[in-house]
């Protein structure tokens, strides 16, 4: 079974835990707009069916994994700023 809920939230500022398996804790996961939730799912699906076809495909590869990367970036930023407005702001001058 998966390890629950004991790995650090990926979003700044957040300082919750999220469950194996998931991107981010469940109130950032809800912070996450709708449209860019199903980017990261329809983006990590892609890359889980290139990863186990056969022969592998290497450019697919990395680029499925690259566009899933984006996605976790996009709705990782998404969440810090619309839970964490003053910080997203400062990060981004920083
Ligand atoms: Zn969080």
């Amino acid at each position: 079974m998966a390890n629950r809920g004991n790995i650090p939230c990926e979003v700044p500022g957040c300082g919750g835990t999220r469950a194996q398996g998931y991107l981010l804790c469940s109130p950032c996961w809800r912070a996450v707009p709708r449209r860019l939730q199903s980017c990261v799912y329809s983006s990590f699906r892609a890359w889980q069916a290139v990863l186990t076809q056969k022969p592998a495909d290497m450019p697919a590869m990395r680029e499925a994994s690259a566009s899933y990367r984006a996605a976790a970036k996009a709705a990782t930023d998404a969440a810090c700023a619309n839970r964490f407005p003053d910080l997203h702001q400062a990060m981004k001058e920083a």
